[in-house]
């Protein structure tokens, strides 16, 4: 009966979204000693690294002291054994090999990392994505269809779909997008979860031909909404817009409200820190790296993890009244920079004017070395050298003229491993491999 237990943290899920911020720190604060505590007792990952830079989960009086724990990273998890993270009494509980969900983030470099899931992890996470879902206007009767990579979908249903209660369709984006707009037409669903890139296809394709297709909410995940993406896909489907952000994992991190003013961060289940030099807090309204704490997982723990991500810290409570803190903006993955010789970053949004060329199809940035840029670029129709020259000059000017644009014109782009399609990309140093994929079956 899994779906009761989500059902029991779902509902009290909901009645933190009423909670004061005094209630929400309060609660946070209890469930950030009791974690780090948990941790360093029963697990052996944990117990070593805080032994080796001598910290003690006493030493955490306050939510400010999380700071003091050291930040692990996925280089870091994947060298061990996913069993070393993995605290005690859930191991001694498990019988057979089994009885372990693993879930394997895909990352677009290096190795996956292997994490050990129990069902005791997954209620929270799914709990959170529909919690996340509920806030968007999704009803239990509704039918969802989620565009995904093939790999994260789930076969099979479960038994309460046959009686009309959360049926999910799922489509990949690797089909080609009239097949997804015809199976979206059988379906006719009143809730689409799905990644921007395979949206947007669908949407350029109604556009051509013309016609449109009423979706009445669609939510984006897993890669960056960029602003004339969102309208694109509002447009051609008439719907309305939440954007998700979420990663494997430790599933939904932040959502969109009604008000769509910034990503509410589950602040009941996580602490987000945005880091920047030297891995110090930066200033509200300013961009910095993505580090998460994951207070409702205690048989994996995360405990200031990097996600790898960017994102910027909004400041004032929403209208909606729910008072989770909100980030303005997911600015990208580390990596989704390119880097000028100077030595200045200039972030992928940047770039997202090379789409208002009404030619441009999809095109995507890779840096390879301090020189230059390649620019890949699928046109729509037949491609005019004037225009093409036009749109390698822009670029040009984008990056200050510091690198050379190189253009490649092609007539589709390689989607990554997991399904996904990251605009800019740059390959100089590797930094870590911060790759971090939506989370697995129905759950970022
Ligand atoms: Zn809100």
């Amino acid at each position: 009966m899994h779906w009761l237990e989500t059902y029991k943290v779902l509902s009290a899920m909901k009645e933190r979204l009423k909670w004061s911020r005094e209630e929400l720190d309060r609660y946070r604060l209890w469930k950030l000693r009791n974690l780090v505590r948990y941790a360093y007792y029963n697990s052996s990952f944990y117990r070593s690294l805080y032994d080796q830079q001598n910290v003690k989960p006493d030493q955490i009086e306050t939510l400010a002291d999380v700071v003091r724990l050291p930040i692990i990273d996925k280089q870091m998890l994947r060298s061990l054994e996913p069993l070393e993270v993995v605290t005690e009494p859930v191991k001694q509980q498990v019988q057979n090999e089994s009885d372990w969900m693993t879930e394997v983030t895909s990352g677009s470099t290096g190795v996956p990392l292997r994490i050990r899931r129990t069902w005791r992890d997954l209620h929270y996470i799914k709990a959170k994505i529909i919690r996340a879902f509920g806030q968007t206007g999704f009803r239990f009767y509704h039918k969802q269809a989620v565009l995904k990579s093939s790999s994260e979908s789930l076969s099979g249903k479960h038994w309460f779909e046959r009686f009309g209660v959360l049926r999910k369709y799922w489509l990949s984006v690797t089909d080609p997008p009239d097949f997804n707009l015809r199976r979206l037409q059988e379906i006719t669903p009143q809730h689409v979860h799905g990644y921007p890139s395979g949206l947007q296809a669908i949407a350029q394709l109604l556009e051509q031909e013309g016609k449109s297709f009423h979706i009445p909410v669609i939510c984006s995940g897993a890669e960056v909404l960029e602003p004339l993406v969102r309208r694109q896909i509002a447009e051609a489907f008439r719907a309305e817009i939440f954007d998700l952000y979420g990663v494997r994992e430790v599933g939904n991190v932040a959502w969109e409200c009604k008000a769509h003013d910034g990503l509410h961060i589950n602040d009941d289940a996580l602490i987000v820190e945005l880091l920047g030099a030297g891995d110090q807090p930066v200033a509200v309204g300013e961009e910095g790296e993505v580090v998460v704490t994951y207070l409702d997982a205690t048989d994996y723990p995360f405990i200031r993890y990097r996600l790898g991500d960017r994102a910027v810290q909004m400041a004032g409570t929403c209208k909606c009244g729910v008072q989770f803190n909100r980030l303005n903006s997911i600015t990208g993955r580390t990596d989704a920079r390119i880097l000028l010789p100077s030595g200045k970053w200039i972030s992928g949004m940047v770039f997202q004017e090379l789409r208002t060329a009404p030619w441009v199809s999809v095109y995507r940035l890779i840096q390879e070395d301090l020189k230059s840029v390649k620019l890949q670029v699928v046109p729509k129709k037949s491609l005019n050298p004037n225009e093409l020259e036009a749109l390698v000059t822009r670029a040009q000017e984008l990056v200050n003229n510091e690198l050379r644009i190189i253009p490649e014109v092609l007539s589709r782009l390689e989607y990554d491993a997991s399904g996904k399609l990251r605009s800019v990309i740059c390959r100089i140093d590797e930094p870590q491999d911060q790759s971090t994929a939506p989370s697995k079956s129905e759950d970022d």
